[in-house]
């Protein structure tokens, strides 16, 4: 592209953007730290998923001090039901090391962010522009699959930020980064991009021509749970420390595959964790099963359970179970 149809491609798409940005709640300020929250959230998460555990983590956790101070087991109850639970563990630990070694203040250029537990050099960049007007260009999913159709060809990662980075702007890096990720979320989508919609048609090479990529199958899967529960309390256990997935979380005990209890499940519901899509029934606990929970397991009462880090889908069952409601922060409680 010349250098006139750059200034012309920044210009359209940045008027696109004022005029059709979606009102999103991170996007109200600059605030270095939500607008933190709210990238690390949204890492291989949808924007629907994320807007209430946002608002919740900012009401709970409204600084970086905040954050800070907290134990682990708050931050990770708050991120419950929002999965990949390493990013809540090392947010706070970032957070830690802002408010001990950098005496509270954010770091400004994304070289600096990227010093920090869980920030990649996406999220550096995001964050760098966004809030500090750092010329850096972002290249997520979204701005991969725009650039990708806009130049007709696929690239290489190290192309793709060598393009993101041609093609940005530099008096309002924030905006633009910002409008290439809205782009390819609303327009540009991944199935069925809408050509005739998109401000960048005039420019791009393919415009939609690409044949849409056939999505991996999801995996099926079939899981039992037992819910024991003594007077007001219920039974859970710990995921060990070590476990790849949702580590040191709490959770109903399973059932080892086949054993049903004899009786109609209490409860069956659809849970979808990344590719794999479960189908879970809890049955009550039998006498025998609930001695052996019992060793490893411990009871919670609502009160404890406020605060406790729960898996997604233990929350789900019990609160379709009326065992949990929200409270007022709309955080998980046992009843
Ligand atoms: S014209 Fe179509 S393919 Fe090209 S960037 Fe716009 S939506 Fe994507």
């Amino acid at each position: 592209m010349t250098a006139a149809q750059l200034r012309s491609l920044r210009r359209v798409l940045l008027r696109w953007y004022d005029a059709n940005r979606r009102d999103l709640p991170w996007r109200r300020n600059r605030n270095p730290y939500s607008v933190w929250v709210s990238e690390i959230m949204l890492q291989q998460t949808r924007v629907a998923a994320v807007l209430d555990h946002y608002a919740r983590f900012l009401r709970r956790f409204p600084t970086v001090k905040a954050l800070a101070a907290a134990r682990e087991s708050s931050v990770l109850a708050i991120w419950s039901g929002l999965g990949y639970y390493h990013r809540a563990r090392r947010l706070h630990q970032a957070a830690k090391l802002i408010a001990r070694e950098r005496r509270g203040k954010f770091p400004r250029t994304a070289e600096d962010w990227s010093d920090l537990p869980g920030i990649g050099r996406y999220t550096a960049a995001a964050i760098a522009s966004i809030s500090f007007g750092e010329a850096v260009a972002v290249l997520d999913g979204n701005v991969e699959r725009v650039l990708q159709r806009l130049y007709g060809q696929l690239h290489t990662k190290q192309t793709s930020w060598q393009r993101a980075d041609i093609l940005l702007d530099r008096e309002r890096p924030g905006d633009f980064n910002q409008a290439m990720m809205e782009l390819g979320a609303t327009i540009c989508t991944p199935r069925a991009p809408q050509c005739l919609r998109c401000p960048l048609n005039t420019f791009c090479k393919s415009r939609g021509a690409e044949q849409p990529r056939r999505q991996a199958a999801r995996k099926r899967t079939a899981i039992s749970y037992a819910l024991a529960r003594r007077d007001s309390s219920v039974l859970l256990v710990q995921r060990p420390a070590n476990a790849s997935l949702m580590a040191g979380m709490w959770e109903l005990p399973a059932l080892a595959p086949g054993v049903t209890n004899g009786d109609a499940p209490l409860l069956q519901v659809r849970h979808s964790i990344t590719d794999t899509d479960y189908r879970v029934a809890v049955f009550t606990a039998s006498p025998d099963q609930l001695h052996d929970f019992a060793t490893n397991g411990q009871w919670f009462t609502h009160r404890q359970c406020e605060r406790l880090p729960l898996t997604g889908l233990t929350r789900k069952v019990l609160r379709r179970l009326s065992l949990a409601s929200k409270d007022s922060a709309g955080e998980s409680i046992c009843h």
